[in-house]
């Protein structure tokens, strides 16, 4: 059902500014237990960043890499034939194919919330007052939607210098702009240190583009534990990344589409013909009308929510990225789910909320990373000389604390699915003992 432009109900339940991750769950939840509800969405395509320009375009790469990296290691394994040992990916034919896959979701997601009967207004959402939501139609006309709630789920967007901060800074592109390269880079500098970063520049080295990834500090990831930062380090030492440690890009030159030059400080001149920036992510708050009715953001422009994701104006809540805590699609989707049960649900779930800690994730680099609970710093730092550490040539980490498994974290093949099940132990506050009487499934990743 195409979205539409006249309110079907005069007075609302919730309204859901936003048709990203935690938008489309929580509006669809809501639906589903009867209620009137609405959700806006400003661009044409539901489904958010995840859906158009994060997980998913961006774990299809990932594929497209691995293969990649099987068909070199194939040789090894006496596979002959023309291009075994030699991947040549066109992705000049891939990405339109990948579009098309986006674009059939785009679909899924539409008839998914028409589905659950839920009011899908396509236009930019205005919060005038904590029962008042202004929708702008896309041909400028304007309708006002009056609601018990307003849940904004407005997401983020890349952090991109200004020219200010760094001449030049506008030739380079995000990662927005990395799902829109018609073609491979053959070189390409990524600058940043965080998942985008690191997932770009492995996918881009593995399929064989000269990848040069520029950080401030001397390890990328930082905040994970060091005995995977180390390791990943090493692996994309070893696998051709040019990792430019303890530099910041001061100056780029050149045209666009063409041969750039990055200056960092260190005096160093890198030449590609892309470049990313990746430094990170922030709130879509513009133009939303919430600072003006006096919602309090944080420092990064982050909305302050509560434990039951409620902001400090009665009536006005905030789910996923724009709320600025564990910006995964998952968390917005449980983050969503949850309000709408607490709101609407029957009273088994009057307190129903996400818990923030121990939230598990995984970082699709080459190979990936999946991680769960405490780094090793912050265990110490909590628990000081009572904390074990137990690591297994598989290049993990075991972190406990009274035998009691407080942080899990692994990397190399097979990591990103073996963590949901650690994750669930984790939880369920599982100790070494219990890993221990777990009989090991021979030969596997997850046994180490
Ligand atoms: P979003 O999905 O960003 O949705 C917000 C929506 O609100 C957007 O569609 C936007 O157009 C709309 N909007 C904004 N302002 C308005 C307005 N005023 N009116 C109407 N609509 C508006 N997470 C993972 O868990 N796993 C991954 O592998 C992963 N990979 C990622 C890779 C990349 C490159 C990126 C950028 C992110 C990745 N993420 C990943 C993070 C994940 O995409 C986000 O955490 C998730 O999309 C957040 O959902 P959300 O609903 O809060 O916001
Ligand atoms: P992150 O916050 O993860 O990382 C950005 C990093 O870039 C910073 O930590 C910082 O590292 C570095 N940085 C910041 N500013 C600058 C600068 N001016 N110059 C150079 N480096 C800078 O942001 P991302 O954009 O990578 O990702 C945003 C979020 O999206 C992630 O936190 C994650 O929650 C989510 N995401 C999840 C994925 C997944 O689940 N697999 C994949 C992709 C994104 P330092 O201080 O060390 O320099």
């Amino acid at each position: 059902m195409p979205p539409i432009t006249v309110p079907s109900h005069d007075h609302y339940d919730i309204v859901f500014i936003g048709g990203g991750s935690g938008g489309v769950a929580g509006s669809r939840r809501a639906a589903q237990y009867g209620k009137k509800v609405a959700l806006i969405e400003s661009t044409p395509k539901l489904g958010g960043t995840c859906v158009n320009v994060g997980c998913v375009p961006k774990k299809i790469m990932w594929h497209a890499a691995d293969i990649a990296d099987k068909i070199r290691h194939a040789k090894g394994y006496k596979f002959k034939g023309p291009g075994i040992g030699h991947p040549q990916f066109d992705w000049q034919t891939f990405k339109p194919q990948r579009d098309a896959y986006i674009r059939r979701l785009n679909g899924i997601y539409e008839s998914n919330v028409a589905k659950e009967g839920v009011d899908y207004f396509r236009g930019f959402g205005r919060v005038v007052s904590p029962s008042e939501v202004e929708v702008t139609n896309p041909d400028g006309t304007k309708v006002v939607l009056k609601t018990d709630y307003v849940c904004v789920a407005t997401g983020g967007r890349p952090t991109f210098p200004t020219e200010q901060q760094i001449p030049g800074a506008s030739l380079g592109i995000d990662s927005d702009g990395f799902f829109d390269l018609e073609d491979q880079p053959k070189r390409v500098a990524v600058v940043g240190a965080g998942y985008i970063a690191v997932e770009l520049a492995g996918v881009l080295n593995t399929l064989g583009t000269e990848t040069h990834l520029v950080i401030r500090q001397d390890h990328f990831l930082r905040t994970f534990d060091p005995t995977i930062y180390e390791t990943l380090g090493n692996w994309a030492d070893h696998t051709g990344i040019k990792i430019h440690k303890k530099s910041k890009v001061v100056k780029v030159e050149g045209t666009k589409g063409q041969t750039l030059t990055v200056h960092t400080d260190r005096g160093e001149k890198i030449e590609v013909d892309t470049l990313i920036w990746a430094i990170g992510r922030h709130a879509n708050t513009e133009g939303l009308g919430v600072e003006e009715l006096g919602v309090k953001l944080d420092k990064k422009g982050d909305i302050v929510t509560n434990e039951w994701q409620e902001s400090n104006v009665k009536g006005i809540l905030a789910i996923g990225d724009v709320q600025g805590r564990a910006l995964l699609t998952p968390v917005a989707i449980a983050a969503g789910r949850r309000l709408s049960n607490r709101l609407f649900g029957p009273p088994k779930f009057k307190n129903d909320k996400l818990s923030y800690e121990d939230i598990p994730t995984v970082v699709f680099s080459h190979p990936p990373i999946g991680t769960v609970g405490l780094t090793e710093p912050e265990a110490r730092a909590k628990y000081g000389a009572d904390v074990k550490i137990y690591k297994s040539s598989f290049r993990g980490a075991l972190l406990l604390n009274e035998e009691k498994v407080v942080g899990i974290h692994v990397i190399g093949l097979g990591s990103d699915e073996v963590i949901q099940g650690f994750a669930v132990a984790l939880k369920m506050g599982a100790t070494k003992e219990d890993l221990d009487n777990t009989v090991a499934i021979h030969p596997t990743s997850g046994e180490g």
